[in-house]
């Protein structure tokens, strides 16, 4: 057994010594096991033999023949198990070049060594080089993007962010979160979904952002400052961007909070269009606010439209129709035709009023209609009869033995009102109108000092005005 710790530092100094300074490649291989493995610096310098690595010295020693000077630093080693080393160190070499130049070279090596008939020979050898691409306090892998974009020259970062700029499929806006959140940057797909030239976009926006979004939305861009999550340095926002042509996208944005070289207080962000999936949602919506047999509003969405459209300051008009005898209709001519007799009726009244007058249909054979602004009781009553007259000439012609009319109740007012008190006050009216022999209206201002009653069973007999 040899003296371990002393030899496997001299075994090392043996080695780097025959090898660089020396030249001798029969003595730096005596100083390898057969079956030694090395990997140089270089992408090809792999050895898994003695044989292998001769090849290679061969090589370097016939570029390089003279001597290379080396001086070991930070020298560690450790023993593995009985007679098996481990040793790490760093090593700077000088070599003489031409014209009196000294070239210096800073390495580190690992190598293990193993002791073989008394002597330690080296068993691997891995010489590696501290790359100067990786900044002092970062990590490989985690942050070497973030390094490699970092060693970047600011233009190249700048041509490499407006090239990333070009090939995303969505807008990119940078803008400081300042009034109005003026542009530092657009890119050309989001001048292409707006429609707009760079000039263009400038001169219509006075190059704020917020005058690039929906009047209703900019709230929205406000609402930013609230987010927790912008807070955190992230954000999603949902708003309208106005196009050239009038038009709006709805546009979906997620950004990220950053600080301009300069120190101010900016967004960069991604605008993706999501105007038809928008428009879908709205379609389904609908949908599930509209009638399926008649296609007019069904009760739900009815009330919704009316109740929005009772907080303007306007004259409106509600009536409520029930189809009188509808279940003769059903029982002599058939199902079918009552389906059928109900459709007529929906487009009968769509006929009758204005197409921004909101009908629904509240069940069965109840129908009602919201107009608004309504010019008076006047205008209404004369359509009431031709609507009744028309609806008598379809019931001769179709459904004569059925005997069906159309009864009305109607309430009017001005200004805000709850929909409840409407179709209460207009439900007592319609009562009324069947009560005096059907194929009637009765009209008459909100009474807003009526109790609120509780469903249809506790209707009163009516004994108002029959017009
Ligand atoms: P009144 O003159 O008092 O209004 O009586 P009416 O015969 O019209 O009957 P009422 O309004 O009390 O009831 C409406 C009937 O409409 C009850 C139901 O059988 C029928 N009905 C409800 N929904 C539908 C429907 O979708 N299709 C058809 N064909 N009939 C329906
Ligand atoms: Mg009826």
């Amino acid at each position: 057994m040899c003296n371990g710790k002393r030899s496997a530092y001299e075994a090392l100094d043996q080695f780097f010594h025959a090898y660089l300074v020396e030249r001798d490649l029969e003595k730096t291989l005596s100083l390898l096991t057969e079956d030694l493995y090395s990997l140089g610096a270089g992408a090809e310098e792999v050895a898994v033999s003695q044989a292998e690595f001769a090849a290679l010295l061969r090589e370097q020693f016939s570029a390089l023949p003279g001597p290379i000077h080396y001086q070991i630093s930070r020298y560690h080693e450790k023993e593995r198990a009985p007679g098996l080393w481990d040793c790490l160190c760093q090593m700077t070499t000088t070599l003489a070049a031409d014209g009196g130049r000294v070239i210096e070279f800073a390495a580190r090596f690992t190598a293990s060594l193993q002791e073989r008939d008394g002597r330690l020979l080296i068993a691997s050898l891995h010489m590696s080089e501290a790359s100067s691409n990786q900044a002092a306090g970062a990590f490989f892998p985690l942050r070497f993007a973030d390094c490699a974009a970092q060693a970047l020259e600011a233009p190249a970062q700048l041509g490499l962010v407006s090239l990333l700029g070009e090939l995303l499929p969505g807008g990119v806006i940078g803008a400081y979160l300042e009034e109005g959140f003026p542009f530092y940057a657009v890119n050309d797909t989001l001048l292409d979904m707006l429609g707009y030239t760079h000039e263009e976009f400038l001169a219509a926006t006075g190059g704020l952002v917020s005058n690039a979004v929906h009047v209703d939305d900019r709230p929205i861009l406000d609402s930013l400052f609230s987010q927790l999550a912008f807070r955190k340095g992230r954000y999603e926002l949902e708003y309208r961007m106005r196009k050239k042509d009038g038009d709006y996208l709805w546009v979906y944005e997620t950004g990220k909070r950053i600080v301009t070289p300069e120190g101010r207080d900016a967004a960069i962000c991604l605008v993706s269009d999501m105007t038809e999936r928008v428009r879908q949602q709205e379609l389904l919506l609908r949908e599930a606010r509209l009638d399926p047999l008649t296609g007019v509003y069904n009760r739900r969405g009815g009330e919704e439209q009316i109740a929005r459209a009772l907080r303007e300051d306007l004259p409106w008009m509600f009536l409520l129709l029930d189809i009188d005898f509808f279940k003769q209709v059903n029982d002599l001519y058939g199902h079918q035709e009552g389906d059928r007799l109900l459709c007529f009726v929906a487009r009968h009244i769509k006929a009758g009023f204005r197409s921004g007058d909101i009908i629904l249909r509240l069940g069965g054979d109840e129908f009602g209609v919201f107009i608004q602004p309504c010019t008076g009781p006047e205008v209404i009553r004369q359509r009431l009869e031709e609507m009744g007259r028309q609806y008598h000439a379809e019931i001769q012609a179709r459904y004569p033995l059925s005997g069906s009319s159309l009864s009305f109740g109607g309430v009017y007012g001005s200004g805000p009102a709850a929909f409840s008190a409407l179709y209460q006050e207009a439900d007592l009216l319609l009562y009324g109108s069947k009560q005096h022999g059907r194929g009637r209206y009765q009209l008459r201002p909100l009474d807003r000092n009526r109790p609120a009653l509780r469903g249809r069973t506790t209707r009163p007999a009516i004994s108002g005005p029959q017009e």
